[in-house]
């Protein structure tokens, strides 16, 4: 999406340890209006799927996720951080390492609000190693519920979550896909 990549080319910073800042207008402060177009893209993209619910995780895909909420007309369930000694059985659970803060989450979303009727689109700002969105298949497949794709925002494509999410035959779309960036020099290319 030539809107997204052409915002992280202006606004993005390429950080050691393979990680892209975008909070000027993804993670801290948030541009609303990108968000509405990112949410329309994937419309488009999953027309064909019958999706009565977004997925996604606590905090930065909330945001995102709420925005395309309203291009589907489908509420968004965020799975929440949680102690492990608050979860009993009235919740889906499963552990979710974090990129960015190399530490694991329990992660939790309530019974009452994923059931085997639910055809479910994972959504999140960020795709790099694949362990968010796995957890969060994880969940899904906990319940029962049917997986009808995943949207990213930002995906870097040079690390192993797009592959290994894409060959379990779970359909991606990734509206901006880094291919490689250089903390060095700041350049991002980005897969055609
Ligand atoms: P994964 O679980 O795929 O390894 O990482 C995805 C999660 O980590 C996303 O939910 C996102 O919040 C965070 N993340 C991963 N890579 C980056 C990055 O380069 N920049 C930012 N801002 N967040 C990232």
């Amino acid at each position: 999406m030539k809107l997204l990549e052409d915002r992280i080319r202006k606004d993005g910073i390429v950080k050691e340890g393979n990680v892209l800042k975008v909070d000027s207008f993804i993670n801290h402060q948030m541009d609303v209006n990108l968000f509405d177009e990112m949410g329309k893209e994937w419309k488009r993209l999953f027309a064909d799927r019958p999706i009565n619910k977004i997925l996604t995780i606590e905090a930065s895909g909330i945001g995102i996720a709420c925005v395309a909420a309203r291009s589907f007309n489908v509420p968004v369930v965020f799975a929440k951080k949680a102690q492990s000694i608050n979860i009993d059985g009235d919740v889906y659970a499963c552990k979710i390492e974090s990129f960015t803060k190399k530490r694991i989450y329990d992660v939790i979303v309530s019974k009452k609000f994923l059931s085997k009727d639910d055809h479910v689109l994972i959504i999140d700002d960020f795709l790099a190693n694949g362990c968010a969105v796995l957890g969060l298949l994880d969940i899904i497949k906990e319940a029962g519920a049917t997986v009808e794709g995943v949207g990213i925002a930002v995906e870097k494509g040079f690390q192993r979550g797009g592959k290994l999410i894409r060959d379990m035959g779970i359909r991606v779309e990734s509206l901006a896909i880094v291919e490689s960036m250089d903390a060095t020099t700041g350049e991002i290319v980005f897969r055609k």
